[in-house]
């Protein structure tokens, strides 16, 4: 059997163990035989172990070196390893090598879970779904709706370009070491439809950064820099109202029309 060195807290390591709570999360990727899965973080394999048998090949992005190199030394030809930090990572290098959208799942460090998801986006259109464990409350967060407490720049990044479920929450005991906060798995299926275009993703996300900057503030407050009251009346969203009262749809205008008056 491998010695594994300690889990590492630095790069969020807590480990899945409980059997049943492993068979779900993978058994939700619904992984085929001609699947091309990118696994973030495998870490000592709980779900890795699981993929490798369902899928026609398996690219994993680990940081830990120890890790890298124990994933390496399995030889399996339907496996790639990449040692790199995720958020340095190009995904282009494995999306140009592949003619199919890929599947990914990942069990990320709740530390850069969002920025990981962020990182991601660019490459939603190659992406057939992710599967990944957050922090419940982030889960929560990125599928909430307008006008709820959680609400805000998280959800409406997301939901323009993904369909967000929260499938189930995973409690503490089912780690080792266990983790001092409730996770959840949560699904992103990328629109093909997308409901309410961007003609340019960078405004868009400048501008909702801009809409939350400041919270319990008017919309007309918060978009100063970026917007007059007259160009936000213009296409009848109301100045006075509060960032986390506007739908997907009205942040996706704003930017529009953001784009369209930008010096
Ligand atoms: N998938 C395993 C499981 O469920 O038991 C491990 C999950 S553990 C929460 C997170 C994994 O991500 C660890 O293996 C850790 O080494 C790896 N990791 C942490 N930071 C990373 C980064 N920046 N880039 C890539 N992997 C990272």
């Amino acid at each position: 059997m491998t010695e594994f060195a300690a889990p590492r807290k630095t790069l969020g390591q807590n480990f899945l163990q409980d059997p049943n709570i492993i068979a779900k999360i993978v058994g939700s990727l619904s992984v085929q035989p001609s699947d091309i899965v990118l696994e973030i973080g495998p870490g000592r394999g709980a779900l890795t172990e699981l993929i490798l048998p369902l899928a026609a090949h398996l690219h994993l992005v680990e940081f830990d070196r120890d890790l890298v190199e124990y994933w390496r030394a399995r030889n399996n030809p339907r496996l790639t390893v990449h040692g790199v930090d995720v958020l340095k990572f190009d995904f282009a290098t494995v999306l140009n090598q592949v003619d199919r959208k890929i599947k990914v799942i990942g069990n990320l460090p709740y530390n850069i879970s969002s920025p990981v998801l962020f990182h991601l986006m660019p490459y939603a259109d190659r992406i057939d779904s992710q599967i990944v464990m957050l922090q419940k409350e982030v889960v929560e967060r990125m599928a909430s709706k307008p006008g709820s407490k959680q609400y805000g720049r998280l959800s409406v990044m997301l939901q323009q370009r993904y369909h967000i479920e929260l499938l189930f929450g995973v409690p503490p005991t089912a780690f080792f070491p266990a983790p001092k906060v409730d996770s959840a798995i949560a699904r992103l299926t990328p629109l093909t439809e997308i409901a309410h275009p961007v003609s340019d993703h960078e405004d868009f996300t400048a501008l909702v950064k801009q809409a939350f900057s400041m919270r319990r503030k008017t919309l007309r407050n918060n978009l100063k820099p970026m917007l007059s009251t007259s160009q936000i009346e213009a296409i009848d969203i109301d100045p006075s109202a509060r960032s986390e009262t506007l739908s997907v749809g009205q942040f996706a205008a704003l930017a529009n029309v953001y784009s369209s008056v930008k010096p």
